[in-house]
């Protein structure tokens, strides 16, 4: 398995962790963009959301709570940015589903 986040859910490449429970993994993004910059995976390799089929919607709803709950345990009680760049269009680099949570300064829209 060549995928990047694959192989840091598997610890195989580093990452500074910030949540993670059977289903998801949660860690800190390399290069962050907001003073909180954290990526919720699915363990399970999952190309992008288009890439999310039917049996997946559970999966998808407990990685939208897990992202909430790590906004609150980061203290974004004034607000915060889930972000899921999905495709060429949608600035999608790593192709293994994640969600950006991005708090800590006012966010601007629209996005770029
Ligand atoms: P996206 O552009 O939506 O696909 O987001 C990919 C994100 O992964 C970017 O924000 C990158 O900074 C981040 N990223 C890439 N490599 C790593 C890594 N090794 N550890 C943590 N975050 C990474
Ligand atoms: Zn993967």
């Amino acid at each position: 398995m060549s995928c990047l986040f694959c192989k840091i859910v598997e610890g195989q490449i580093p990452s500074t962790p910030v949540y993670q429970d059977e289903l998801s993994y949660a860690f800190a993004d390399i290069h962050p963009q907001a003073p909180v910059h954290v990526l919720v995976v699915p363990r399970e390799h999952i190309a992008s959301l288009d890439g999310a089929e039917e049996n997946h919607r559970a999966l998808l709803g407990h990685l939208m709570h897990a992202a909430a709950r790590i906004a609150q345990q980061k203290g974004l009680g004034k607000g915060y940015r889930v972000v899921v760049n999905t495709g060429a269009d949608g600035g999608q680099t790593v192709d293994h589903l994640h969600l950006h949570v991005l708090g800590g300064r006012h966010m601007a829209w629209p996005p770029g």
